[in-house]
């Protein structure tokens, strides 16, 4: 592709030091935007100077697709369908059963259906405002504009989005947007979009375009070097039945593997949801951007006890209708019925009288979690906020409520045994997204060429802080409307070029160090033996406290110490029964363990690193006058790529951040 028109003005950029021991500079990345065209308009320019393959040509290059949530689920489908060869590779037993398919409350889309003046500027506006001006503006103009063919997609493959009594589709409103954007169905919209992607791919493992292989777990990438330059051509895959090693090689590799909140062990996401793929990727040369930029969703369900294996959602689309508040004393245990309405504080609504209850996530998770840090938690351990539907339900009735939440209604009932028809709901924040990820250029290419991310594994779109319905938007676009273009302009100058061969030795070494971690895992005989678990509850404990909802510079250096320490302390002691040849859930947990250590280490580098805040990267050593998180866009308006450089060492690469459409502005919700 050329990429040559003639480039506008961007100011001259430089890397600011780091204060973490360990962390050097690295290079300014070039991130394959094209020159000179404005910002809203690259992604047109992109498609239509891309390069193509004809159809003909198509079936001799092999694709491989690792994940099939909503964005593997739908680059795979739409890759069969356009004649690549693909192989599909997932850990579960069928593709519906992704991650994607808990999401709850919508999709945005810029369609402007609502008589609210909506569109893709506003679109591009709240998403570049909501994630503090740290993402990339461009990536954000393909979201709006995309997304307005998303939801015609998806209703056309079969998602049976709400409608309104005329027959139109129905929007609300989620946090972060003064406008009506969000498709929804029900509370059940990741399910719906999920099982239609699903059935899009099977359509296409029918047709034999695409073939799939289940419980098949990746566990280590193929990279080559050509002419001296790194190329991914393969995976490594472990049969969670079988416990069989097996290289697969292909043109190019996607990862579409999801988040990796359950890091902090407790989070919202699936159990199996992992870091992994990740990690490997990341060793072998991927950068890894903005590790610590972690949303703490406000409607999470507080913890009740320490052995809780996770944390459970209450979708946003909840504060459309319900009030935040807590009391205003201290340890207030009464009735919440009872306490009156001069004794109540609804402080999203008092501090943020413009957005209230709709302020972006990592503003109403700070200001819960200052209610709580001050006292004024509330239930058995004082360690939430109430969200209260009394006015709403008095207001719009019961059955316009439960027509519009009843199954989230109902999933509080059965998780916290109180009906929240005539009881607050009480909630807390808690981790559930991740917007860092493997770094991506514009055309959602790793930094090893060949290696491609999608969807909540890369960290495209949301900056500091993911705006709710962007992101099965963001899985959507990347799987449906950005790969299936991307991907053949990579593969179109490697025409003629025979796949890997899969006993060659690039894959022989790969499968012998996959077969080298299984072995180390499975053999160590410490003197002080605990399971896997141990670990990660600890790291998950360090992790909010030094590395959550606010952050500083002495928590974050004693966290890093202390990671450290259980990394030693692991890989001495950790005990993993059985062996690799059958199924064994201990193994692959304790894999997933060491790879959180290892990222909770570096997530913890770069929010020490990452000398201001921004969006949900709180420093509490960068307030503004009112409390509000401070930027620094002199010396951080760009976004670390982080690679690894031995023990306890970082390279921090660069990719800067120009905002041409929304200049750079404190962001104010008031
Ligand atoms: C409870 C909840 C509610 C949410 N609600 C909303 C919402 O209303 N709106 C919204 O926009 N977003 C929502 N989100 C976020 C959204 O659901 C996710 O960001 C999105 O679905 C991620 O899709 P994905 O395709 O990137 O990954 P996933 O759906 O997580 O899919 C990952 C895939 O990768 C595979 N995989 C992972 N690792 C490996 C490996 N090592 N080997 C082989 N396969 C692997 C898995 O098997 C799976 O198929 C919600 C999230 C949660 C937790």
């Amino acid at each position: 592709m050329n990429n040559t028109i003639e480039t506008a003005e961007r100011a001259e950029f430089t890397q600011p030091a780091s204060i973490v021991d360990g962390v050097s500079l690295g290079t300014i990345l070039d991130n394959a935007e094209p020159k000179g065209v404005p910002t809203k308009d690259m992604w047109d320019w992109q498609k239509d100077h891309m390069n193509l393959v004809s159809p003909l040509n198509r079936r001799k290059f092999e694709v491989l697709v690792v994940g099939t949530g909503l964005s593997g689920g739908a680059a795979a489908a739409a890759l069969g369908e356009l004649g690549y060869n693909v192989k599909v590779f997932t850990y579960h037993d069928a593709p519906r059963r992704a991650h994607s398919i808990a999401a709850q409350g919508g999709v945005n889309s810029a369609r402007g259906k609502k008589v609210d003046n909506d569109g893709a500027y506003r679109h591009v506006k709240d998403t570049v405002k909501g994630g503090d001006y740290r993402c990339r503006e461009s990536d954000c103009w393909r979201l709006a504009v995309e997304s307005v063919r998303v939801i015609d997609h998806m209703n056309a493959i079969g998602a049976p989005f709400a409608r309104e009594y005329g027959g139109t589709l129905a929007t609300r409103s989620f946090g972060g947007v003064q406008v009506s954007r969000t498709y929804y169905t029900r509370g059940q919209t990741g399910q719906q979009l999920q099982l239609s992607t699903a059935s899009a791919l099977t359509r296409q493992i029918g047709l034999g375009n695409v073939e799939i292989f289940t419980h098949a777990d990746l566990v280590d990438l193929i990279v080559t070097e050509r002419d001296g330059q790194k190329r991914c051509e393969g995976i490594v895959t472990r049969n969670l039945i079988t416990g069989e090693l097996t290289p697969f090689t292909g043109h190019a590799v996607i990862l579409a593997t999801g988040g990796y909140g359950n890091v902090y062990h407790m989070s919202t996401l699936a159990k199996n949801s992992n870091a992994g793929a990740l990690m490997r990727a990341y060793e072998l040369g991927a950068y890894f951007a903005s590790p610590a930029f972690i949303q703490f969703h406000p409607t999470g369900l507080p913890v009740n006890a320490t052995w809780q294996s996770k944390t459970i959602l209450m979708s946003e689309s909840l504060r459309n209708d319900g009030r935040i508040w807590s009391p205003k004393e201290p340890k207030d245990d009464r009735d919440p019925n009872s306490i009156p309405e001069e004794e109540r504080d609804y402080f999203l609504e008092r501090r943020y009288p413009a957005f209230g209850n709709l302020v972006p996530r990592d503003v109403a998770s700070r200001a819960i979690s200052q209610q709580i840090n001050a006292g004024l938690g509330v239930g058995p351990l004082h360690n939430s906020a109430y969200l209260d539907f009394r006015d709403a339900i008095e207001r719009l009735g019961k059955d316009t409520i439960r027509e519009r939440y009843s199954n989230l209604f109902k999933m509080y009932e059965e998780a916290i045994g109180e009906d929240p028809y005539t009881s607050p709901m009480r909630i807390a924040p808690t981790c559930h997204f991740t917007m860092g990820g493997l770094w991506t250029d514009f055309n959602e290419m790793t930094s090893i060429p060949g290696l491609f991310c999608a969807g909540e594994a890369s960290w495209t779109y949301h900056g500091a802080n993911r705006l709710g319905a962007n992101s099965l938007l963001s899985a959507s676009v990347d799987g449906w409307f950005t790969l299936p273009f991307t991907v053949p302009n990579y593969l179109a100058n490697h025409l003629g070029e025979a796949v890997l061969p899969a006993d060659s030795p690039e894959a022989a070494e790969a499968v012998e160090r996959a077969q080298a971690r299984i072995d180390r895992l499975l053999n160590i005989k410490g003197p002080n033996p605990h399971g896997a678990d141990y670990y990660h509850r600890q790291l998950g404990e360090i992790l909010y406290f030094a590395c959550g909802v606010s952050r500083n510079v002495k928590n974050l250096q004693e966290a890093i110490v202390k990671i450290r320490e259980i990394r030693a302390d692991f890989w001495a002691n950790v005990v993993v029964p059985g062996e690799q040849n059958y199924m064994n859930q201990a193994l692959e947990y304790a894999a997933r363990v060491a790879d959180y250590i290892d990222l909770g280490e570096l997530m913890c580098v770069d929010a020490l690193d990452r000398d201001e805040s921004c969006g949900a990267h709180f420093r509490d050593d960068h307030l503004s006058e009112d409390g509000e998180a401070e930027r620094d866009d002199e010396n951080w308006c760009f976004v670390s790529a982080w690679e690894p450089a031995g023990e306890g060492k970082f390279i921090r690469h660069a990719d800067p951040l120009y905002f041409e459409s929304i200049p750079l502005q404190t962001r104010n919700y008031k």
